[in-house]
């Protein structure tokens, strides 16, 4: 097969909400790939603490400066979504040995839907190793501070949904998952 002249990529995930993680994630894949889509999942299996629509935002706000790069949310098979954008490569960063088998599964099974499609893992940074939304937002929860783990914008947001959680009794709902 030969090569494409443009080498378009997505990086799917919850971005529940977008963290530093995420961002240099996206900031580095933006390098390698002609074109980036950030893909938004609108259906994940877990407990969510934003919308779809104000995860888009934040996202769109943390990466306005890197021009090869556009925000959409999906709601379809990501292989699916991958090839109606015209991409032929997935991002996904690895923090930790768990993420690797987790991708690793999720990497191969697409590979039988989707032959066509490359699975592109990138290390994480190591300042941001230990970096997990659920872990930003369990700390946003109790009051503590979430400044060198995402923009001020989504520390505000946080904080805001949280309030809005306590004022109506709902402070100790189960907000994250086990993994995010
Ligand atoms: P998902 O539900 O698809 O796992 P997430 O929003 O949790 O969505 O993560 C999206 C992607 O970003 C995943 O590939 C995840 O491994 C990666 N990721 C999350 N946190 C970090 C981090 N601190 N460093 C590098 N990659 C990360």
């Amino acid at each position: 097969m030969s090569k494409p002249t443009e080498v378009r990529a997505i990086y799917p995930g919850t971005f529940d909400p977008v963290h530093h993680g995420h961002i240099d994630i996206a900031a580095r894949a933006a390098k390698l790939f002609d074109h980036l889509t950030v893909a938004i999942y609108a259906r994940p299996l877990k407990n969510l603490l934003f919308s779809t629509e104000e995860r888009e935002a934040m996202m769109v706000k943390a990466l306005r400066d890197i021009p090869n790069v556009s925000v959409r949310t999906y709601r379809q098979l990501t292989v699916e979504y991958a090839r109606q954008t015209g991409a032929r490569v997935v991002v996904r960063g690895l923090r930790v040995i768990s993420d690797f088998e987790l991708e690793f599964q999720m990497a191969l099974t697409n590979k039988k839907l989707a032959p066509d499609i490359e699975f592109v893992c990138l290390m994480t940074s190591q300042k941001y190793a230990f970096l997990s939304a659920s872990t930003v937002k369990e700390i946003a929860m109790l009051g503590g501070c979430v400044d060198t783990m995402v923009p001020p914008y989504v520390a505000t947001a946080m904080s805001a949904k949280f309030e809005g959680l306590a004022s109506t009794g709902e402070e100790n709902v189960e907000l994250v998952s086990l993994r995010d």
